[in-house]
């Protein structure tokens, strides 16, 4: 964009005409079903906050202690005086909890992704990425110089084409576990055996899986009982599931090591403050007591998907939170979710570049803090409108 107001105005004006706009709203609460937003009162179906955890008093109680004892500011980044005994606690505990040898915090979870990728890839090698991967994936990609070779949505027959004809030595394999604009999953099994086939390193970016997916809550990766042998990298974000801010990446001990050394998002930035590792030592506690709440989580998903289906609103195939109504015109997407507001419930109409052109949908996102009356409301609400 050159230095040209006229070319700015023209800009913005053409991205309303085409329903492609992007504003923020105002929350004036807490995260939860219930808030008040632009100073209405709205149920929402549009938060990653899966299970209710980042309003939850322990947590915010723990987050107030770790101030008052740390104050607010980590101060530096961790490699000089900003890792607290609290990160070093919480990287500990999330090693434990994932089964893997070493974990390493990350301020967000766009930076752990950028970080990664570009300490172990650069220019000549090649990354082979899920067509439908997180954006912070594909920038992450772009931004180490290797050449990105996208294949088609969990189309593993794709990838294997793709390395028939591949001559380069170091070679990534990245996906998302869940889809975050489509809540389906990716074939991880399969991904893990063509990576050990090819000698490829492989990571999974488990933002939507974990502390949902798999018997304690470890995401998708314990769900289908995959070691860090099978998956080299995990990564995963502590500001969906687990209610708080951050994320780490899980590997090896000296994979750890290696990113401690390389990884220029986590060198030259400053820590998270350690009041958030605090408060995540907690979530991640409740999260493996309370197993309520991932039920309670699976069991909204069951009865959305039936009753949706008993009112003939054609939904993405997802079996997880995330669960998109398809409705493909961006115009259209727009249309139903101000309609929904309307009648005090919001779920965020996704639009392109978020999501391919045609297939603008509503991202309906569900939480164990959801009330199965909410669901309820919400089902009325879209026949009214859509049937
Ligand atoms: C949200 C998300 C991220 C980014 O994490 P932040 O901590 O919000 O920066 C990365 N990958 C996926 C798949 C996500 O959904």
């Amino acid at each position: 964009m050159r230095n040209d107001p006229k070319l700015i105005k023209a800009f913005l004006k053409d991205k309303v005409q085409q329903h492609l706009y992007r504003k923020v709203r105002i929350t004036e609460s807490a995260q939860a079903p219930r808030m008040q937003i632009d100073g209405k009162r709205l149920l929402t179906f549009c938060s990653n906050d899966y299970l209710g955890l980042a309003n939850h008093p322990e947590i915010s109680s723990t987050f107030k202690k770790a101030a008052d004892k740390y104050g607010v500011g980590s101060g530096a980044a961790h490699l000089i005086n900003g890792h607290s005994i609290e990160h070093q606690q919480l990287e500990e505990e999330l090693a434990d909890f994932t089964g893997r040898q070493k974990a390493l915090l990350f301020s967000t979870g766009y930076m752990a992704n950028m970080g990664v990728v570009n300490a172990l890839m650069g220019r000549g090698d090649v990354i082979f990425a899920d067509k439908l991967n997180h954006a912070s994936l594909v920038d992450a990609a772009l931004v180490s110089r290797a050449k990105l070779q996208r294949f088609a949505h969990k189309d593993l027959n794709a990838l294997s084409n793709l390395y028939d004809r591949n001559t380069a030595n170091n070679t990534m394999i990245l996906s998302d576990a869940v889809f975050s604009m489509d809540g389906d999953i990716a074939e991880v099994n399969r991904l893990a055996e063509l990576a050990a086939v090819e000698q490829a390193w492989l990571m999974i970016d488990d933002a939507h899986g974990f502390g949902v997916l798999g018997k304690t809550g470890a995401g998708l990766l314990e769900q289908e009982n995959l070691s860090q042998k099978d998956v080299p990298i995990l990564m995963a974000t502590l500001g969906k599931s687990i209610g708080t801010a951050g994320a780490f990446v899980a590997g090896s001990h000296d994979l750890i090591e290696y990113l401690m050394q390389t990884a220029r998002t986590y060198i030259y930035t400053t820590a998270m403050p350690p009041a958030i590792a605090a408060a995540t030592r907690t979530s991640l506690k409740l999260i493996q007591q309370e197993v309520w709440r991932r039920d309670k989580l699976v069991s909204h998903i069951e009865y959305f998907k039936r009753s949706a289906a008993q009112l003939g609103i054609q939904l993405l195939p997802s079996d997880t939170a995330i669960q998109p109504i398809l409705v493909g015109s961006t115009e259209l997407a727009v249309a139903i979710s101000q309609q929904l507001e309307q009648k005090g419930i919001l779920v965020s109409a996704i639009r392109p570049p978020t999501v391919p052109e045609g297939t603008a949908r509503l991202r309906v996102t569900f939480s164990a803090s959801h009330t199965e009356a909410d669901i309820d409301s919400l089902l009325i609400a879209l026949e009214a409108i859509m049937c």
